[in-house]
């Protein structure tokens, strides 16, 4: 079965861009727990893999604000003959995944997520000279239906992505953070509201943005959060290089770590363009 508009986002994605070949169209089976991408993967076709990760780093900025990832050398090549350290850090650091039991009780684990809502239609919206003027600015309804006045409706079973610009401030971790003196964050987010209408009025897989957190800096009740992944939706921040993807038409890749009961996760995160 197929959700109604499906089929017709399918058929348009098919020929905006001859970037799925073949007829295979597995568009079936959408539940609120399983966002199945609209092509089966054999049919997928792509010129250029861009790295939507960063290198992560001790130093790295975090929500917390205390390092999100510590290595320690345990071997040595000249000592032991091989070398090997071992990590300690923070699930939700660096480029990665909130699966939806990071904010509901029973939600998917990482493990859990079905792998075909890891690989899945890239939407980006630039919201970036906005955000230039507005750190906590919110990407909204208006910015979704002017993506899609331009590139169509959202494609069946896509990641919505926020490209702030905010990924060129995350070497310097006060302007990253946006901290202020009373403590509070400043950058950009999804408005609640968009939110709402991307879980009522479409099938979306997930949201990623280029900053700490799917709520803006100052949210003290992240409320993007509550409604997003509690749906069944998985999340992902800190990514990179929103700049270098087309606005419609990639494959985002998310190569999520595979942890027994995580919360989320470090991924890899690579567009097939
Ligand atoms: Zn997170």
């Amino acid at each position: 079965m197929c959700v109604p508009g499906c089929g017709e986002a399918v058929a348009a994605a098919l020929s905006r861009r001859n970037f799925f070949k073949g007829a295979g169209v597995a568009a079936a089976g959408f539940a609120a727990t399983a966002i199945a991408p609209p092509v089966e993967a054999a049919t997928r076709r792509f010129k250029s893999v861009v790295d939507l990760t960063h290198t992560m780093s001790p130093g790295f900025p975090t929500f917390f604000g205390e390092p999100g990832i510590e290595l320690e050398k345990k071997f040595d090549l000249k000592k032991d003959g091989f070398n090997l350290n071992w990590w300690r850090i923070i699930e939700h650091a660096g480029t990665h995944l909130d699966a939806p039991i990071h904010f509901s009780e029973a939600g998917a684990t990482a493990e859990k997520i079905a792998v075909e809502s890891l690989v899945v239609p890239l939407a980006v919206m630039n919201v970036a000279a906005k955000a230039a003027e507005n750190p906590d600015y919110q990407l909204s309804r208006v910015d979704l239906a002017a993506w899609e006045k331009r590139h169509g409706r959202l494609p069946a079973g896509c990641c919505v992505a926020m490209h702030s610009g905010w990924a060129r401030h995350a070497a310097d971790a006060a302007k990253f953070t946006g901290k202020d003196t009373g403590g509070v964050l400043h950058f950009p987010g999804v408005d609640p509201e968009a939110t709402a209408w991307l879980l009522t009025e479409r099938r979306v897989a997930g949201l990623a943005v280029d900053t700490l957190s799917l709520d803006h800096g100052p949210s003290k009740d992240f409320k993007t959060h509550t409604q997003w992944l509690p749906a069944g939706r998985w999340g992902i921040e800190n990514a990179a290089n929103l700049d270098k993807v087309p606005a419609a038409g990639a494959t985002l890749v998310v190569g999520l770590a595979k942890v027994k009961d995580a919360t989320g996760g470090p991924v890899r995160l690579l567009a097939l363009v």
